[in-house]
C-alpha cells in the first residue's frame, strides 16, 4: 500500500477522526460511482441518414459519416431478437445487477491461467459500456467495466439496456447495430425477422472480426443451431420452428437498400431518422411511371424529368421524384431538377388571373386585347404566332395566349404581381420587379418544379379554407381559375378529352424559350401534381412542350391517385366547400361557391366587363366581390358593339358574327396616311436597273415626338420618331402593318403588293 493512503486510512489516532475519514471516502467513492458514467454514453458517435415513409417504412438511407452502416438508436428492440440474445450472451441478463460474478469469476479463472483474454464473461451491460468506450480487452478494463455496468443499470431500465446494445453492436463489415444489419443482411426491418434470422443476428456480434457471414459460415451456422437448440429447451421456441429456422439458409452477400425517393433523402438531415410525408406505395407507383416515361423521353434527348405529388389536405408531399431513373448513366442524373431553378413558361399565368380577379381588375370573361404590341422594346407573340384581336381573360389561360397575358398583367401591375408570386413562395425571383418586368409572366423569371406546386396546392388549400398562407384567397376568383384551367383547349395534335375523361383536373402547361423547360401542373380537389421535363444542363430540344411533354406525364400520375372518395374511409359526410379535408376527398370537383361567397352583378355577355347604360341584354353572374369596382363595358356604344381598330382588325377574322366596324368613330391616337384605309393594292416601283424599291408607310400621331414600332405581318421591323415614315419592300402578297405607341395603342392596315 502506498504511503500516502496508508496515512491517509490511519489518520491522526490521537484525534479519533478516523470514523471521519472512513464516512469522507465512502462518500468520495459513492459520488465517483454516481458521476462515473458519461451521461451520453455514444456521444460522438456518427449515425446513418435513415429517411421512412408517413407509414414509417424504410424509403431510403445513407451511410453515416465514417462510412458504418449505422442507423440512429432505437428505443425499442424486437423480441425474437431480444430473447436470442439473451440466451447467447447472458442468460441472468433480467436477473442480475449488471455484473455477473460467477460467470465473471468463472472467465476472471480461466483467463489468469490463459494468460490473456480467451473468456468474456460480460453481461450485456458490461458490453454497452465496452462498445461505448472503444478500449483494448484487459482484465483492467473489464474491472472499470463492470463498475460502470453497475452503475448503468442505476440509470437505465434492461430494456433500454438492451436497446442500447442493439443500436451499437458491430455486425461485422462496416454494419453496426441490429436495424443496419436486419436491412444489410435480410433485406427487412428488424421487427420483421424469423427467429432463425433473429437467432442469426444474435450470435453475429459475438466475435465480428473472425466470424461474419463472409467467413466462418459453417462455424457461424452451428453456432446459430446451438443458440436455436437453446432456445427451443428452453421452451421460447416451439418444435415446429426450431425445425423450419434450422433450415433457414444463413444469407449471403450484403443486400442494397432501398433506395426510394432518391432526391428526396438526399435532402432530409444527416445522421438522422427522418419520417416523412410521403406515401411509399404512391412513391413506388410515381417512380415506376416517372422512370418509364422517362426511358422514353430520353430517346428524343430529354434526359431529366421531375414528377412532384402534394395532397392538398395537409400541404405536405406524398411522392417526390427529383430526377427519374437516379442510377442510369447520364450527366446531371442527381441533380435535384424538382430543386432546381427553371425557366417557368406560361406556368405562372393562373396566379395572375387569379389575382386579377380577385382585386376587380378583370372579371372572369373580360375581353383582353390580342394584338401587336411592343412595349418598351418587348414584342410578346403568341405561341402560334397568331393574333386573335381580343379574347375573353378565362379563354386566354386556358389557351394560355402570350399576349392578353402581357396586357392583364400591364393592368395589374409588374410589382404587385412580383409580391404575390413570392408570397406564394417562389424563392428564387430574387431580383427586382423591373428586372423581369412584363417578361414575368412568359417565363422572364425562374422558379422550382417544387416551390410551384406547393403555390398551385396552395391555391386549392385557399380554396378549401385549408390555409390562410396563400395571398390568393378569394374563393371566387379561384374556382373561375379551377374552371378555366379544366376547359384547356390546345392547338396540339393530342387528343386530350380522351385523356382526361379518367378523371377531372384543372391543369396548366408552361415551355420556355428555346423549348427548354417543358412544364405541367394539374389541381384536383385532392391532390396537386407537377411535372417538368428537360435537360439538367440547359440545352433544348425542338418539339419539347409542356403539353406534349410533360403533359402526359401527369395525366398518368393522376390515374394512379385514389379516385374520388376512394380509400379515405366510407363514413366520409360530404362536407360543405370549407368544411375541411374530408370533403375535398369526396369532390371531384370544386364544388361552385354560393351567392353569400361571390356577388351577383350585371355583366355584358359579349365584353366580358360590368354591363354598361348601353349593352343590351346584360347577364346575371357571380363575381368576387370586388369585381364590382370593375370598369364597365367600354366597346357597347348605342347598343352596337364596335372594338378599336387593331383589336377589330383581327378580331373579325375569328368572328364573322362581328359587324361593329361599319359606324364607329375612331378614338385611337393615330391613323395611317399611307396607305389610308385597309384593303388597298400597292405596286412597289423598280429601279433602272430593275432592282425594287421600297414603298414609304407614314403614320400620324396626334403627339409628335413618341417612338412608334412598326410590325409587318407579326415581325418587328423598325421604329420611328417625329416623322413616322418607314420605307418597306414587303414581297407579293397580302400583308398587315401594324404600328404602336408607348401606351400599348396600334393602328393596323391590310394592304396587298402587286406581283
Ligand atoms: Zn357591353
Amino acid at each position: 500500500m502506498r504511503p500516502w493512503l496508508q496515512k491517509l486510512l490511519k489518520g491522526p489516532s490521537a484525534s479519533g477522526g478516523g470514523s471521519y475519514l472512513w464516512e469522507g471516502l465512502a462518500a468520495a467513492i459513492i459520488l465517483a460511482f454516481l458521476f462515473c458514467l458519461p451521461r451520453d454514453l455514444f456521444r460522438g458517435t456518427v449515425y446513418s441518414t435513415v429517411v421512412d415513409s408517413a407509414e414509417g417504412e424504410l424509403l431510403g438511407a445513407r451511410i453515416a459519416a465514417d462510412e458504418q452502416w449505422r442507423f440512429p438508436p432505437c428505443d425499442t428492440v424486437p423480441e425474437r431478437f431480444a430473447t436470442a440474445l439473451v440466451q447467447f450472451e447472458d442468460r441472468q441478463f433480467w436477473w442480475h445487477p449488471g455484473v455477473n460474478p460467477v460467470a465473471l469469476g468463472r472467465a476472471f479463472v480461466d483467463n489468469l491461467k490463459a494468460g490473456h483474454v480467451v473468456s468474456g464473461g460480460s453481461t450485456l451491460s458490461m458490453q454497452v459500456i465496452r462498445i461505448s468506450r472503444g478500449r483494448e480487452r484487459t482484465v483492467w478494463q473489464k474491472m472499470v467495466e463492470a463498475v460502470l455496468a453497475l452503475r448503468l443499470e442505476l440509470r437505465c431500465s434492461k430494456r433500454e439496456i438492451l436497446a442500447l446494445y442493439a443500436s451499437h453492436a458491430p455486425f461485422g463489415g462496416n454494419v453496426v447495430g441490429l436495424e443496419a444489419a436486419s436491412w444489410r443482411y435480410f433485406g427487412r426491418p428488424a421487427s420483421e425477422l424469423s427467429w432463425g434470422e433473429s437467432a442469426t443476428l444474435a450470435v453475429l456480434p459475438n466475435a465480428p472480426a473472425t466470424l461474419h457471414l463472409g467467413k466462418g459460415r459453417d462455424e457461424l451456422l452451428a453456432k446459430r443451431n446451438r443458440l436455436l437448440e437453446r432456445l427451443y429447451k428452453h421452451g421460447d421456441i416451439s418444435r415446429e420452428t426450431y425445425e423450419g429456422a434450422l433450415e433457414e439458409p444463413l444469407p449471403s452477400a450484403p443486400l442494397p437498400l432501398p433506395s426510394l425517393a432518391f432526391h428526396y433523402v438526399e435532402q432530409c438531415p444527416r445522421g438522422v431518422r427522418t419520417q416523412t410525408s410521403l406515401r411509399i406505395q404512391l412513391q413506388k407507383a410515381v417512380e415506376e411511371v416517372a422512370f418509364r416515361r422517362s426511358d422514353e423521353l430520353a430517346v428524343e434527348g430529354v434526359a431529366d424529368l421531375a414528377v412532384v405529388v402534394i395532397d392538398n389536405a395537409t400541404g405536405l408531399p406524398v411522392a417526390y421524384v427529383g430526377n427519374a431513373s437516379p442510377e442510369r448513366e447520364r450527366p446531371g442524373a442527381r441533380v435535384d431538377i424538382a430543386a432546381s431553378p427553371r425557366s417557368t413558361g406560361s406556368i405562372l399565368k393562373p396566379f395572375l388571373y387569379a389575382a386579377a380577379l380577385q382585386e376587380g381588375v378583370i372579371l372572369p370573361r373580360t375581353l383582353l386585347p390580342d394584338v401587336p404590341v411592343n412595349l418598351s422594346g418587348f414584342a410578346p407573340q403568341n405561341f402560334d404566332r397568331q393574333f386573335y384581336g381580343a379574347v375573353p381573360a378565362a379563354e386566354a389561360l386556358a389557351r394560355s395566349l402570350n399576349v392578353p397575358s402581357v396586357f392583364l398583367l400591364r393592368m395589374y401591375g409588374v410589382p404587385k404581381f412580383h409580391t404575390l408570386l413570392q408570397q406564394s413562395g417562389l424563392s428564387t425571383l430574387t431580383h427586382e420587379a423591373s428586372h423581369y418586368g412584363l417578361s414575368l409572366i412568359l417565363g422572364g423569371g425562374e422558379a422550382r418544379l417544387w416551390e410551384v406546386t406547393q403555390a398551385y396546392a396552395g391555391m386549392v388549400r385557399s380554396y378549401y379554407g385549408l390555409s390562410s398562407a396563400s395571398p390568393l384567397h378569394d374563393p371566387m376568383a379561384l374556382w373561375y381559375t379551377f374552371e378555366a384551367l379544366k376547359e384547356v383547349n390546345r392547338p396540339d395534335e393530342l387528343d386530350w378529352r380522351l385523356i382526361r375523361s379518367v378523371r377531372k383536373a384543372a391543369w396548366k402547361t408552361g415551355t420556355s424559350y428555346g423549348f427548354r423547360d417543358a412544364w405541367a401542373v394539374g389541381m384536383t380537389p385532392a391532390y396537386t401534381i407537377g411535372v417538368w421535363a428537360g435537360n439538367a444542363e440547359g440545352q433544348g430540344v425542338p418539339g419539347l412542350t409542356g403539353a406534349r411533354t410533360a403533359g402526359p406525364v401527369l395525366f398518368d400520375v393522376l390515374n394512379l391517385l385514389p379516385g374520388s372518395g376512394a380509400g379515405f374511409g366510407s363514413g366520409a359526410e360530404p362536407g360543405s366547400r370549407r368544411g375541411g379535408n374530408r370533403s375535398m376527398f369526396m369532390d371531384d370537383w370544386f364544388p361552385e361557391p354560393d351567392a353569400e361567397t361571390g356577388v351577383l352583378a350585371a355583366v355584358c355577355p359579349q365584353s366580358g366587363y360590368l354591363a354598361g347604360p348601353s349593352c343590351p341584354s346584360p347577364e346575371l353572374q357571380l363575381i368576387p366581390a370586388a369585381g364590382l369596382e370593375s370598369d364597365p363595358c367600354p366597346y357597347h356604344d348605342n347598343g352596337e358593339f364596335v372594338l378599336p381598330p387593331a383589336m377589330e382588325w383581327f378580331y373579325k377574322p375569328h368572328h364573322p358574327e362581328y359587324s361593329g366596324a361599319s359606324s364607329h368613330r375612331s378614338t385611337t391616337a393615330m391613323e395611317f396616311i399611307y396607305p389610308t384605309g385597309s384593303g388597298s393594292t400597292l405596286y412597289l416601283p423598280r429601279q433602272l436597273s430593275g432592282e425594287v424599291e421600297g414603298v414609304v408607310f407614314r403614320v400620324a400621331h396626334h403627339r409628335s415626338d413618341v417612338t412608334l414600332w412598326w410590325h409587318l405581318d407579326n415581325d418587328y421591323v423598325g421604329e420611328t420618331r417625329f416623322i413616322h415614315e418607314l420605307r418597306l419592300a414587303p414581297s407579293p402578297g397580302r400583308h398587315i402593318l401594324t404600328v404602336v405607341d408607348p401606351a400599348g395603342d396600334t393602328a393596323a392596315i391590310s394592304f396587298t403588293i402587286a406581283e
